[in-house]
């Protein structure tokens, strides 16, 4: 069995905020008057280069003096995800699709539980497959070792290297990444030795048995 990372490993995440962010400029433009695409290109350029970890919100209001409380946006933010995820479809990359037809692939995601399971029905639905799952709030936890030491997984495949391969790495199972989705510019060496994967890959169509092999022999 397969841990695999959800947001950006799976599915591009820009999908979903290019939409969360344009509401929310729309409505940063109708209450202050700022430009709403100011407010989406900072939005989506601060998300990349600084990662979603990062209170992005805070940034904005002191940049643009805004009279809004940073969690009343954060806020709108969660509201606006729930509402792409009743109305859109995510759509998968085509290798990931592939590894979750054809391999024995369990998505461990981290983040707020109704929103990660909402993605989870999403594209359930959407694609017809039943998926299973696990969702921790924050996966540098040192007691989410927990959930890698029962469960054995062979690797662990994901494309953030500030949070993605520091709990497997220090139990030794091979970490990969995928150089695909919001944080495809950030950088190995951005991260302390211990981030970062054992290997680093163009996209999850560079990924097959033969390789989980030759990295389980090391
Ligand atoms: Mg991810």
């Amino acid at each position: 069995m397969i841990f695999v990372d959800l947001d950006n490993t799976l599915y591009n995440q820009e999908q979903i905020l290019r939409y969360v962010f344009r509401r929310i400029g729309r409505f940063i433009e109708a209450e202050f008057g700022i430009p709403w695409v100011e407010v989406f290109s900072y939005l989506m350029d601060a998300a990349k280069s600084k990662t979603l970890r990062y209170p992005i919100f805070n940034d904005l209001v002191n940049l643009l003096h805004l009279d809004i409380s940073p969690r009343r946006l954060a806020e709108m933010y969660r509201l606006y995800t729930v509402e792409y995820l009743e109305r859109r479809r995510i759509t998968l990359y085509r290798s990931a699709l592939r590894l979750l037809e054809t391999a024995d692939v369990v998505i461990y995601t981290e983040g707020c539980r109704e929103v990660q399971e909402l993605k989870i029905a999403n594209i359930e639905r959407g694609y017809g497959l039943k998926l299973r799952f696990i969702v921790v709030e924050d996966k540098l936890r040192r007691e989410n070792s927990g959930i890698f030491e029962r469960t054995r997984p062979e690797a662990y495949i994901g494309d953030n290297p500030y949070t993605d391969f520091l709990v497997p790495n220090r139990l030794g199972i091979p970490t990969l990444r995928v150089l695909t989705g919001l944080y495809r510019g950030i950088l190995n060496e951005a991260v302390e030795p211990a981030y970062r994967p054992s290997i680093t890959l163009r996209s999850l169509r560079g990924f097959s048995p033969l390789l989980l092999r030759r990295l389980k022999a090391g």
